[in-house]
């Protein structure tokens, strides 16, 4: 049957149905009417869609209202491929398998001393990924593509990690040359906070949202920002060092060369490292907010005091930038209320509009652990230009 749509307008529509579904996951028809096609082109693509198995329909119940059914949506079936996420960091390399539906399959890590040359960490990870697909049953070629995540900032032009990074070995090093020799599969590699800020748009606090600031706290503090609903990394790569902003002009020297910057004064080094006189132990972070949460006065101090300095950086980045929420992720976020509560505070204090318009600060849905691994897999999984499915499943 001859169809009155021209083929490649029907595989344009098609084109832009199926990048929808894997930038925002499942959708239902009429939040896909908005991508910019007419009503009855989105019904007859998702009809062929649905017909050759590239999507499938699944309710919704996150999104149910009152008691009725759940609204069912449509989204792309999980057997179309899978992408692999990998986070290199502090003492750790973590692996993660997600399916083209957005499903988690495996998760694993293993430890790894800070020394360690940058050949050899994705030698580990490389076979770490092994076992896993090994063990989900699924061989090579239904990888679409493998995330890369990794502390500090990786220059755009050049694909270097700057001096400012917190892993020394890699510092100099273009880790997507190096990725790219040792996994032989269409890579992406990219900053942890930014990776952090697609997996929570993707599962987590910020899902669907356009405008958003992910605070990620780990051995330095970044930003990834998700503008206009897409990743923003700046010209040279390098945007959303929160860590790296001034607070104190004459403050410490910073890893980075800089004085008085907020990974100085409120990343979980500093704030342990401000117990040493008074309690006799070195603490770990985990233990400082464990003892705060008993009651510690020293340690809820040093936790609000790093909250303010917090607050105060994210108040200079809500002036410029009014994102409609602010995330915080990483290995402060297990503090809560006694960081975020002067944090707040601090912030209402310097921004512009101070009161009710500011944004809602909260702490990220998504573990510690998998945040970054996974927005690693989801920066795969999003990006149809990279990493396209296969066959004429486009
Ligand atoms: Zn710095």
């Amino acid at each position: 049957m001859s169809s009155p749509v021209p083929s490649a307008q029907r595989s344009a529509n098609r084109a832009r149905v199926v990048r929808a579904l894997r930038e925002r996951g499942a959708q239902s028809r009429r939040a896909l009417a908005e991508i910019g096609l007419s009503r009855s082109t989105v019904k007859s693509v998702i009809e062929e869609l649905l017909d050759d198995g590239t999507i499938m329909e699944v309710s919704d119940a996150d999104r149910r209202i009152g008691t009725g059914r759940p609204p069912t949506l449509v989204g792309l079936k999980g057997d179309l491929g899978v992408a692999v996420g990998i986070e290199i960091a502090n003492g750790i390399v973590r692996a993660a398998v997600c399916d083209t539906a957005q499903q988690l399959l495996s998760h694993d890590a293993v430890p790894m001393d800070d020394h360690t040359p940058p050949e050899a960490t994705l030698k580990t990870a490389g076979t770490l990924v092994g076992h896993m697909l090994d063990r989900l049953g699924l061989g090579r070629d239904r990888v679409l593509g493998v995330g890369v995540a990794m502390p500090g900032p990786i220059q755009r032009n050049t694909g270097v990690n700057g001096r400012a990074t917190t892993l020394k070995p890699w510092v100099n090093v273009n880790p997507y040359a190096t990725a790219s020799d040792a996994f032989r599969l269409p890579l992406v590699v990219g900053n942890d906070a930014n990776f952090a800020a697609l997996a929570e748009t993707t599962w987590g606090v910020a899902r669907g949202m356009r405008d958003i600031a992910y605070v990620y706290t780990a051995s330095g503090i970044g930003v990834g920002f998700i503008l206009g609903g897409a990743l923003y990394v700046g010209a040279n790569g390098t945007a959303g060092e929160l860590g790296h902003t001034t607070i104190d002009e004459n403050g410490e020297v910073c890893q980075c060369g800089g004085r008085g910057c907020l990974n100085t004064l409120a990343n979980a080094d500093s704030i342990t490292q401000k117990l040493w006189r008074s309690h006799r132990d070195r603490l770990s972070i985990a233990d400082v907010i464990k003892m705060a949460e008993m009651g510690d006065v020293g340690c809820r101090r040093v936790i609000a005091d790093a909250g303010r300095h917090i607050g105060l950086a994210a108040a200079n980045m809500y002036n410029l930038l009014d994102p409609e929420l602010i995330v915080l992720g990483g290995n402060l976020a297990p503090a809560g209320e006694l960081l975020l509560a002067p944090l707040r505070e601090s912030m209402a204090r310097r921004a512009i509009h101070a009161g009710d318009v500011l944004p809602p600060v909260v702490v990220g849905a998504l573990d510690e652990h998998t945040v970054v691994v996974l927005g690693a897999a989801a920066a795969v999984l999003r990006d149809t230009e990279r990493f396209p499915l296969p066959g004429k499943k486009q």
